[in-house]
């Protein structure tokens, strides 16, 4: 646990790479070296038993996140990302959260659905009574195959029938198998779980079972946060707090009725969620479906959070959504840097996780709703923007300060533009010698 630490790391931008990981390593104690996980990452052999045809390891950036204060603790939040900014922009939004007192989260309890179609029903009233007085038994007999999450207080809780009357294959029974996963995402656990009751479900209703899935709309595991960032923190040079709050209603209203913004809206929330996710060893495939399946669930897809302004004046931020993750199973034990990664957080529960990583989503979401609608987000991802060019440009690491702020003087932020002064740089450098 980490309760001790603050995370609030003056200047750690600023820090020389060795030096932040100095510091993540005095977070995380003596048990685990950090430079060493790092550097040694995964291994190609243990790559080659995680997927077929393995030839390799694809790399990203792994940076951590600053500021997060969660229902009064401290999280450091390792992310894993691609782009520029992410990082910045959620550390910058949990420093503006702290002034409000930080995130609050909930979530339900770890609960998966397992699905069973079934189909050639003779008779769909009858069937669904059958099912239904044998519901103990099938939960019973599902719980034979749950192994230690059973003894860990999880299994399945509950099981649940739904009907399509009319398809184009005809009428349809769906079981839906409600197992508590614990700590693990539960993909396999569930799936175990249907396909071992299918044989007595396709016999009870007197049809024929089809497929037998987990579903990834997991809306009985949703996390939810919340927070308030105070008027006097959103204070610009040219606007008051109360201003800055009115042009955040007004995006997030936008986001709320208009699904070509809410996407867009969305996706900023997932920057945060995604890299989260792929930090610990998750399945972001199955994050990803399961928030937009949530977003469409009244029928229009829309925003996963709102802004408001409350009584106080202040800005009020919530957002909820399924999240379906895991501490242990899948990737997250395998993987060395998602160990880490979880070791950083100090999370001690799937919960846990997925409270946190719905407070990262806000943070973003936040980050990226305050600067469009304040100066534009061009502005701040201009330099980073720039640094890339720089760099897929050739640039060496000594050029790339050169180069980037050449770049944004002339406001050419262009591939062809930073290549023209790698060869400059380069002539130069040659003719010295
Ligand atoms: P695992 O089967 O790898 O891990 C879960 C198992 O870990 C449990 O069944 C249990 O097994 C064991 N376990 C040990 N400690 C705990 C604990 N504290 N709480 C819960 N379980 C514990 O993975 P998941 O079932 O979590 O499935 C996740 C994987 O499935 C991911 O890799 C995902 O990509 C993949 N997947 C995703 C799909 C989708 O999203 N549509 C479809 C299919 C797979 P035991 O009883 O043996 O101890």
């Amino acid at each position: 646990m980490n309760d001790t630490h603050n995370s609030q790391l003056s200047k750690f931008y600023k820090r020389s790479l060795q030096e932040r990981r100095d510091v993540i390593q005095t977070w995380v104690g003596s048990g685990r070296s950090v430079g060493e996980v790092l550097d040694g990452n995964l291994r190609v052999e243990q790559a080659d038993s995680m997927v077929e045809n393995a030839v390799g390891i694809y790399s990203l950036p792994l940076g951590i996140a600053t500021n997060f204060l969660i229902n009064q603790r401290d999280y450091l939040v390792p992310m894993v990302i691609e782009e520029p900014s992410v990082i910045a922009a959620a550390s910058h939004a949990a420093k503006l959260f702290r002034e409000g007192g930080g995130f609050h989260t909930s979530s339900d309890a770890p609960v998966m659905i397992g699905q069973i179609q079934v189909l050639d029903v003779p008779d769909l009233i009858g069937a669904v009574q059958r099912l239904d007085t044998v519901k103990a038994m099938l939960i019973a007999k599902a719980n034979e195959v749950s192994g230690s999450i059973l003894k860990r207080g999880g299994g399945v809780i509950d099981l649940e029938i739904r009907v399509f009357e009319d398809t184009e294959v005809g009428p349809m029974v769906i079981v839906h198998l409600l197992m508590d996963t614990r700590d693990a995402m539960g993909a396999n656990a569930i799936n175990t779980a249907v396909e071992y009751i299918a044989p007595d479900v396709a016999e009870i209703s007197g049809g024929r079972t089809h497929l037998r899935i987990l579903s990834n709309l997991t809306d009985r595991r949703k996390a939810k946060a919340w927070g308030i960032v105070p008027a006097s923190a959103l204070e610009t040079e040219n606007k008051d707090g109360y201003a800055v709050i009115k042009a955040i209603v007004e995006a997030s209203v936008f986001a709320e009725v208009d699904p070509y913004r809410a996407a867009t809206h969305n996706k900023g929330v997932m920057n945060g969620i995604d890299a989260v996710v792929m930090a610990t060893g998750n399945d972001w495939r199955a994050v990803e479906a399961g928030a937009h399946a949530f977003a469409a669930r009244r029928g229009a897809y829309t925003s996963l959070s709102t802004f408001r302004q409350n009584e106080a004046g202040d800005l009020y931020a919530e957002i909820e959504l399924p999240l379906a993750v895991g501490i242990v199973g899948g990737a997250t034990r395998v993987h060395p840097v998602a160990q880490l990664a979880l070791d950083i957080l100090g999370v001690t529960s799937a919960q846990e996780l997925a409270e946190v990583i719905v407070a990262v989503g806000l943070a973003q979401n936040f980050a990226a709703v305050k600067a469009l609608a304040g100066e534009g987000i061009q502005k701040g991802h201009m330099r980073m923007h720039a640094r890339q060019i720089a760099m897929a440009a050739g640039a060496t690491v000594e050029m790339v300060p050169l180069i980037v702020d050449t770049l944004i003087r002339e406001n050419n932020i262009r591939l062809e533009r930073a290549t023209a002064l790698v060869k400059q740089l380069n002539e130069t450098e040659q003719d010295k010698r």
